[in-house]
């Protein structure tokens, strides 16, 4: 059985991108660009940024029998993902439909498509592939309820759980409990402290502690370009800079944050070291346009 450093569950979407002069209101039609099509996903992208790094790396997600589920098939094995947990069919691939204006702004539409059908059962029947890994990384752009078999299964087989809950929504408290790490921005930090306002409008270091109560090992806030936060149970809470850097694209740098960071941290790095690591990531992909395509290799990242 091949060993995963890091095996990724989660989603893998095609986005489909148009500029415009101006996004369209109802019953308008505007005409823009034309199209740009580009692997993304949370779960994909994170499992593109270990694997671009050199982490021996595994996604399991679900695809739609169709040019763009074989788009990201190719891309994920492009960068020496192992694509056996990739399951096809079901329903088309997930897609985000984006329209930008010239300021930057942007309108979304996401179809999750093949990635709301990754099923509890799915997870259950790849119990092998999670067995193989070290570290299993999650995010919430894949069913509620196949994100808690995943930590379940993860957590008896014996592999580390990390779990970046974006995009924010519901999560049961076992869940969140049964976390080794939890990756949070800011936005998600105050969606999971919503029921304790004070924490909430608190500081970055009082989300983690406030996070930490309700049972993750550790956690990690990061912290856009000043970088991150490391806290675990014992009370240690560090802040770490990101390098300065001219950020020219921030699209998925939290992704290729936590895909480094749940990297390192698996194969053994204490936490801070690992987050020292994973800002540096983030710091090379926000130098450069896209997501995947934005992701460095590890001499790229030493080079920075
Ligand atoms: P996104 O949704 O844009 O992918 P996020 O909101 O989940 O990102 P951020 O905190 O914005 O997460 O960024 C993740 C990490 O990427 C940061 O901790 C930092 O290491 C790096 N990063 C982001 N923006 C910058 C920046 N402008 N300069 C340097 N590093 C950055």
């Amino acid at each position: 059985m091949h060993g995963y450093d890091l095996l990724v569950v989660g989603s893998a979407n095609a986005d489909l991108v148009v500029a415009v002069e101006r996004r369209p209101a109802a019953g308008e039609t505007v005409l823009g660009s034309d199209l740009a099509t580009h692997p993304g996903g949370k779960g994909a992208n994170q499992a593109v940024a270990a694997a671009r790094l050199g982490a021996a790396t595994g996604l399991l997600a679900r695809v739609g029998d169709d040019a763009h589920g074989r788009l990201l098939l190719d891309t994920q094995r492009a960068c020496g993902v192992d694509t056996r947990g990739v399951l096809i069919g079901a329903a088309p691939t997930g897609v985000a439909l984006i329209t930008v204006d010239p300021s930057g702004d942007n309108s979304i539409v996401v179809s999750p498509g093949a990635n709301a059908r990754l099923t509890p059962d799915d997870v259950r029947a790849a119990g092998e592939l999670m067995a193989a890994a070290k570290v299993v990384s999650l995010q919430l752009e894949i069913p509620l309820e196949t994100v808690a078999e995943a930590v379940t299964t993860a957590g008896r087989a014996g592999a580390k759980v990390v779990l970046n809950p974006s995009p924010p929504a519901p999560l049961p408290v076992e869940v969140l409990a049964a976390c080794d790490l939890l990756v949070v921005n800011e936005h998600e930090a105050r969606y999971l402290l919503r029921d304790a306002p004070a924490a909430a409008e608190g500081t970055p270091e009082a989300w983690a502690k406030a996070l930490l109560a309700r049972g993750p090992r550790s956690v990690v806030v990061t912290l856009g370009a000043a970088g991150a936060l490391a806290a675990t149970g014992d009370g240690t809470a560090v802040r770490i800079p990101s390098p300065r850097v001219r950020a020219v694209d921030t699209t998925g740098a939290g992704d290729a944050f936590t895909g480094a960071l749940a990297w390192r941290w698996g194969a053994g790095d204490e936490l801070t070291e690992a987050v020292r690591f994973a800002v540096r990531v983030g710091a090379t992909a926000v130098t450069r346009p896209g997501a995947q395509q934005s992701y460095p290799t590890a001499a790229e990242v030493a080079a920075l």
